[in-house]
């Protein structure tokens, strides 16, 4: 059976984005989650991605919204409770665990963000520090088994950390000089395994478990796009900018293949790829990296083109059957067209983004699609989905979740 549903809706068309009828689906949403996943020390496991940590996360950003002003308090609190349990358990953990997805990175990160919003400066500060502190693991080139700059357990995922941290609080969370020192590790990193795997003019190569991943997950261009992610770093390092922007050349101009990107180099490169289209693996993810190359390198329109044709094949193949998550189901589609209409403006992708929204809610998504492992998390489950109502909602504020596209 295909991993997606047909896409049987016109490629263009008039968008009408019902405030009310998101609004009561979030809702449901809401309760769905509250009525069938409890916050304890079991739940909690896997950190964001699929514990409750996302969940809270995703309470913390609906308070944070301005959709739902009459539940902001509720919310808070609600994030707040499913963050706890993470907390409880995070000691027991490796030090080693800076992971923003998988780990004690983005527990403390979430935590900061929500008691920051509910003015208890005492354990802000505690997890900020916290959070601070995972810096000097992040500065040992090897500091983990089977690959150290990725998100979910890496350095890439670490630096989004303080993005996003900083653009929630509005707070320096590191001086620049010592981003840099974790921004110039993935450079090293990515050099020295480019000497070992002598690939044409790629300067930059990243293996995950032995892997060279090409997806947003544990590959390059989650990687690349976290590197992308710091203008002031890749303005004063000429020489450093030049090999990710060369890394970032290199995929347009040997992986992408008929709108997509295989799942890893090697097959990229020997034309037997596996091509999938979730944000994990595949072109709802990689257009991430081209768009923030966009933005960053002078707008230049061979980014732009590529974000194009990854965005037109999500929409022919981007229906999953996984799921309504953000990671391999509809919702991380739908973000793909939410982003494209915030980078272009143009309508087309709201209406697309629209549909995919409202495909969630299709008698034949509730009948055939598969219900996720964690089907309450942020990652694979609604509180992912939630997060891309909202942002269908306020689509100037529309940004993938932690892994910010959009700086300001
Ligand atoms: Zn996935």
């Amino acid at each position: 059976m295909s991993r997606h549903f047909n896409n049987q809706f016109e490629d263009a068309g008039r968008c009408e984005v019902s405030q009310d009828f998101y609004k009561d689906r979030i809702m449901e949403t809401v309760d769905k989650i509250l009525s069938g996943l409890k916050a304890t020390s079991k739940t909690c496991e896997k950190g964001v991605y699929t514990g409750t940590a996302g969940v809270a996360y995703c309470f913390y950003y609906l308070s944070q919204s301005g959709i739902f002003p009459e539940h902001h308090d509720k919310f808070l609190k609600l994030a707040e409770c499913y963050i706890s349990p993470a907390l409880d358990k995070h000691h027991v953990r490796s030090r080693k665990d800076v992971g923003l997805l998988s780990g004690n990175g983005g527990v403390y990160m979430v935590a900061a963000l929500i008691y920051n919003k509910l003015g208890d400066k005492q354990k802000y500060e505690k997890y900020i520090e916290a959070y601070q502190n995972l810096a000097s693991c992040c500065e040992q080139v090897d500091f983990l088994d089977g690959g150290c700059d990725e998100l979910f357990v890496g350095r890439a995922g670490y630096m989004f950390g303080i993005l996003a941290l900083e653009k929630c609080t509005g707070v320096n969370i590191l001086p620049l000089s010592q981003v840099k020192i974790v921004w110039d590790k993935v450079i090293e990193s990515g050099r020295v395994l480019s000497e070992t795997n002598n690939v044409g003019d790629l300067p930059l190569v990243y293996k995950y478990h032995g892997k060279p991943y090409l997806g947003a997950a544990h590959g390059f261009s989650g990687i690349l796009q976290a590197l992308l992610s710091f203008p002031q770093l890749l303005k004063n390092n000429r020489e450093s900018a030049d090999l990710v922007k060369k890394s970032v050349d290199f995929i347009l101009n040997n992986c992408l293949n008929s709108g997509n990107v295989a799942t890893n180099l090697d097959a990229a490169l020997h034309g037997n790829g596996k091509f999938l289209v979730h944000w994990c693996h595949g072109a709802a993810g990689v257009i991430y990296m081209f768009i923030r190359a966009y933005l960053a390198f002078g707008k230049d329109e061979r980014y732009l083109n590529a974000c194009r044709e990854l965005a037109e094949t999500v929409w022919q193949k981007g229906l999953l059957r996984k799921g309504p998550g953000i990671c391999h189901g509809v919702a991380g589609s739908g973000y793909v067209f939410l982003l494209m209409y915030r980078l272009t403006g143009e309508q087309k992708y709201l209406y697309q983004a629209e549909r995919f929204a409202n495909f969630m809610f299709s008698d034949l998504f509730k009948a055939e699609a598969r219900t996720p492992d964690r089907p309450f998390s942020l990652f694979e489950g609604l509180a992912g989905t939630i997060c891309f109502l909202l942002d269908l909602l306020q689509t100037n504020k529309a940004d993938y979740p932690l892994f910010s596209v959009f700086l300001e």
